[in-house]
This record gives C-alpha cells, structure tokens and sequence, in this order.
C-alpha cells in the first residue's frame, strides 16, 4: 500500500498498517467475549459510516452467537468537527432487555457519544458497553464512560479503514494520518527579464527557500562541460528550450540537495504543461504541492531594453541579439502562456505588476507568499 495519499487538497501518510489494526480488533472481539460469557447475544450496534469496517472485521473476531445493526451519526465537516450531531438513521428494532454494544471507529471531542447515550438511555435495554477502535484523550471532553479503547492516538487527523476526509479515504486498509504541509513552493513567472531572478535572491533572503533557477543550474553545467551541460548548450544557443525531460530530471537532482528545505522557489521552471505535470507528481511523492504561481507582469518593449542592457555584461549570447531575444519571446508564449491556465484552474495564479522599484515589486510578491 501506499506511502503517502491525497485527499481532495490533503496529504496524508501512513501511520498504522493493516496488520496492527487486525490484531487490536481480535483482542477488542476476545475482551468483550470473556467479560460477557458465552451465554450472552449482545447486539452490536455500529455508528455508520466510519465503522463499517471495524465492524466486519470486529464480529468475524466475536466467537459467540451475536446480531448486528446499525445508526448513522454525523457531525463532521472536513477535518473540524461542526459540534451538533445529527441522528440520520435510527433503531429501527426491539432491544428491550438486550445487551448492546456500541462499535464507534473513532472517539474526538465526544460529542457523538453523548447523542450515543442520549438514544440509548431512554430505551429498556439490559445494559450498553462502548468499544472504540480510536480514541483521542487530548481532546476527549466530556465524562462519559468508554469501556474499551482501541488505540490511543495524538490529536491529528486520520483517515482509512472506514474512516473519511470528506468523504474520501474509507477504503484504505491501513490508517493514514494528515500531513502537515512543511514546505511553501512558488513557481516565479514571467517573461526573459522580467526580474525573476533578482526577486528569487530577495525572496531567498526573506524566507530562507531555496532557489532553483534552471537557466543557471544549466549554464552552470554547460560552464562544467558535463554531459548535461553539453546536451543543454546545442538548444539554448539558439533560443530554444531544452526538452522536458532533460530538464526534468536536472530539476529532481537539484530538488534532491536539500532536503531540510522549508520551500522552492522555481525560476524558470516549469516552462510546458508537461513539466508543470511532472513537477506536481515529483512533488506530491514528497506530500508536497505548489502553493501559488505569481506571474512578473512587464510590457514586451520594457523588456527588450533590459535584456539588452543586461548582454552588454552578462556574457550571455542570448540576451545580445534581438532577433534571438524576440525569438526567445515568442517560445515563451507559444508554449508557457498556457501555464497561466493550468495553475489557475487550480486557483493558484497570481499576477504581479514587474515595473517600478525592486524593493516595491518584492513588496507585492512577500504580501502574496504570506498568505499561501
Ligand atoms: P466526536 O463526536 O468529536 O467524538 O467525533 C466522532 C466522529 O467524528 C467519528 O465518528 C468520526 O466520524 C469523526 N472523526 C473524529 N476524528 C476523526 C478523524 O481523525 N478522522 C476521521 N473522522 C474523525
Ligand atoms: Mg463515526
């Protein structure tokens, strides 16, 4: 099974295997057949829908003669529970002078429980004892009894085994927990002189990220002579872009150097629909994302000049022409510009006006990052 999943926008990583949670329900089944005696038929009545699960696995466990039933309880909305328990489908059968047992995959605040007791305590049964298969102490409020606990787990959120992020995650046999994101990954956009790279050495500076410039990473190889510098060099002297999947696989070994870092910012990267693809995958291996793409918005001419003013000490034979640098131009937009749509489909564009002071336009990008 897998080692980190996605939940509509959450990751989630494994945290108990299937095996463990077997035998935590085997001995919950062994428990509660000792303590009743063979001569009892407890119903046991599970609190739909998390514990569908549990409950199959926990009566193939019960040795003696027992029926089943179930209620369907809901309170939660995503990951925060809304407090008000609503009873969405009831007892429907007679349990006067029944022993019932309560099947809950998971205890947090209590507030389920206490509608659990509220149903149950107005009806003519012989006695109720409660199992959970989860239970969280730091949150548990209320004094209400629990007769079996499971598993003590901290106060994070947890999904599989009949368990759901909205509605997600049932499926899963072993339990994930969500995965705090630890990481902030920008995409800086914009046209050849734009100014990705002076903001991307502020940004740096201002949040610790790491910088990835591909442009520099591949100049550096091509400075270095390797066999990636050499590939790299034939495209980039005429303005072209270097194929994705040289680049893609660049970007992953650079990525790969810092593991401690709290966040990337690609400059340069990605440039195709294809690499932006490649990039969420590499990425969410890691329970990563891309948090926003913000976009140097600068007007074409402007452009030109800088490019030109910057070949006149760059050395770079691509910002010295113009016909090479209009060329550049028109590579980027006939294949970059679709970017815009793909990360504001996923409603993480933003665009930043790319003119007037450095330290203003850092202003713009610091006020956005702070908010992802
Ligand atoms: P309580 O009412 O706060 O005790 O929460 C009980 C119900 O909330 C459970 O039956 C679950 O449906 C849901 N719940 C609580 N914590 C989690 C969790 O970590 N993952 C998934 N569902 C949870
Ligand atoms: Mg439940």
């Amino acid at each position: 099974m897998k080692k980190i999943i996605r939940l509509h926008d959450k990751f989630f990583t494994r945290y108990i295997r299937s095996k463990e949670i077997q035998k935590v329900v085997k001995g919950l089944a062994q428990n509660l057949y000792e303590d009743l005696g063979k001569d009892e038929v407890p119903i046991f009545m599970g609190i739909l829908n998390g514990s569908f699960m549990f409950v199959s696995d926990f009566v193939k466990n019960y040795k003696g003669n027992c029926e089943v039933s179930f209620i369907k309880l809901a309170s939660y909305e995503g990951t925060d529970t809304s407090g008000v328990v609503n009873e969405l489908l009831g007892v429907n059968e007679d349990l006067t002078g029944r022993t019932i047992v309560i099947l809950e995959d998971i205890i947090d605040t209590g507030n389920t429980l206490a509608k659990i007791y509220d149903i149950f305590d107005r009806l003519p049964i012989k006695q109720i004892k409660l199992i959970t298969l989860f239970f969280k102490p730091d949150v548990f409020k209320k004094a209400l009894h629990i007769d079996y606990v499971g598993m003590r787990i901290p106060d994070k959120f947890i999904v599989g085994y009949g368990l759901d992020y909205n509605a997600l995650g049932r499926n899963y046999k072993d339990i994930y927990q969500i995965k705090e994101a630890s990481m902030k990954n920008i995409v800086l956009f914009g046209h050849p002189g734009a100014g990705k790279g002076t903001q991307a050495a502020i940004l740096k500076k201002h949040y610790g990220f790491e910088h990835i410039s591909t442009g520099d990473v591949f100049r550096y190889h091509i400075k270095e002579k390797t066999d990636l510098g050499k590939l790299a060099q034939s495209y980039m002297d005429d303005g072209d872009l270097v194929p994705d999947e040289v680049t893609i696989n660049m970007l992953k070994d650079e990525v790969k150097k810092y593991p401690e870092a709290r966040g990337f910012i690609f400059d340069g990267f990605p440039r195709t629909t294809q690499q932006a693809i490649a990039l969420d995958a590499f990425l969410a291996k890691k329970g990563e994302q891309i948090n926003g793409m913000i976009a140097l918005e600068v007007p074409e001419n402007e452009l030109v000049k800088r490019l030109l003013e910057r070949g006149k000490t760059s050395g770079r034979p691509d910002d010295q022409n113009e016909a090479k640098i209009r060329h550049r131009f028109q590579e980027y937009e006939a294949k970059t510009d679709v970017l815009r749509d793909f990360y504001a489909k996923q409603g993480k564009f933003y665009g930043v006006q790319g003119t007037g002071s450095i330290s203003e336009i850092s202003q713009k990008l610091i006020a956005i990052i702070d908010t992802l």
